[in-house]
């Protein structure tokens, strides 16, 4: 077996959705040309389409025979607010919004399998394509799932896709376990009290405070996580004072944490806490943190990501599969749903040569399309094949 016939025939007209897509961005829950666009390929190939399931979701069905059982495969449709700096033809028409992530092609390659699978209808039972919006840490998957995702499209199995900028095309990774990080957000609130900048002893300076806040974080990694357990706190953010002769009344931090299980994230954001507070009040002043979890980790089913993992060397062959490695830091809220339903989040080569994601020059790569196309329509016909 190798990738789909049809689909690899289709791939110029692919290409033309996936830029078409590109050239046309919208923010997470904002995507409503991209909903229209997709629910309108699904209709156009007979597949019923389900709008607004979470927003600006869509959900198309496509069913063969009798059997009850369903799978699940899901992509992802918001850009990020990044101004893309590519010249060519399909680059970004929205100022302020760009396919930096790639969503582009994730959505091409679902409807390219959707367009196949119901032309082929070589399997019986269920299939749910799931087109979620707003991935990029506003919780579009978790909307989804509020809105009664898998009580109204109950799937057996998920499976989601997404690019890898360095991994040649036509490579995958299946890989078992936890696959990405958890993520949060926080804010913490520094309380001084503002005096002139020649008058310190006559104020509680916040920055003063926030400088070694910032230092002691650090070491919320470094001595109190156990060596080898991977996670990482970030501060991104540093808002304080806006003239040269004032100690200003507060300041701010902000910044993210990642950590490969729930409860290492407790453990930290109990260490913020506790660091915020304790060098604020020794100085006299207060702290209030905000401490946001907003992806859960990615965990892989042994047996699911096995199937998923068979596929893929039936299409490419055993040496073109990553089935071992680490985590990435990275986040993905896929997890809310991989909690869910048992699920296989895999990677897809982007090129060695491709940009990072989310970097203003980075593109999705074309010629991967009908690897991932074939992978989404391969494992409906292997787990749903007629008996
Ligand atoms: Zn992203
Ligand atoms: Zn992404």
């Amino acid at each position: 077996m190798s990738l789909v016939d049809e689909i690899v025939a289709m791939e110029a007209e692919l290409t033309s959705w996936r830029r078409d897509i590109h050239a046309h961005p919208e923010l997470g829950f904002e995507e409503s040309r991209t909903a229209d666009f997709v629910a309108a390929k699904l209709e156009e190939f007979g597949i019923e389409a389900f709008r607004g399931i979470g927003r600006t979701g869509v959900v198309g069905v496509l069913r063969e025979g009798n059997e009850t059982r369903a799978i699940g495969l899901r992509a992802d449709m918001d850009a990020l607010p990044i101004d893309e700096t590519n010249g060519f033809d399909h680059r970004s028409k929205a100022p302020g919004a760009m396919h930096a992530c790639g969503h582009d092609g994730h959505t091409t390659m679902l409807l390219a399998a959707a367009k196949y699978l119901a032309e082929s209808r070589n399997f019986r039972g269920q299939v749910n394509f799931i087109f979620q919006p707003a991935e990029e840490g506003i919780g579009g998957a978790r909307a989804m799932i509020e809105d009664g995702l898998f009580s109204q499209f109950p799937c057996d199995r998920l499976f989601a896709m997404h690019n890898a900028p360095g991994l040649p095309v036509g490579r995958f990774g299946a890989v078992a376990g936890t696959r990405t990080a958890a993520g949060a957000f926080f804010d913490i609130d520094i309380k001084g009290k503002g005096a002139h900048g020649a008058f310190p002893h006559q104020g509680i300076d916040p920055v003063v405070i926030a400088a070694e806040v910032i230092g002691a974080l650090q070491t919320i990694i470094s001595r109190a996580s156990p060596p080898g357990e991977t996670a990482v706190i970030s501060v991104t953010q540093v808002h304080a004072g806006d003239a040269y002769n004032v100690i200003p009344e507060s300041a701010r931090l902000s910044g993210t944490v990642r950590a490969m299980s729930l409860e290492t994230m407790q453990q930290i954001e109990a260490r913020v806490l506790e660091i915020s507070k304790g060098i604020a009040s020794a100085h006299g002043g207060d702290a209030t943190v905000s401490f946001r979890v907003i992806f859960h980790p990615v965990r892989n089913d042994d047996e699911t990501t096995q199937m998923a993992a068979e596929v893929c060397a039936s299409m490419v062959g055993d040496d073109q599969v990553i089935q071992a490695g680490p985590a990435g830091t990275g986040s993905e809220d896929f997890s809310f749903m991989s909690e869910q339903v048992p699920s296989c989040y895999l990677i897809l080569g982007n090129g060695d040569d491709s940009r990072p994601l989310h970097n203003p020059g980075y593109d999705f790569n074309d010629g991967a399309i009908v690897y991932g196309a074939s992978f989404f329509a391969r494992i409906v016909e292997h787990m749903l094949a007629p008996e």
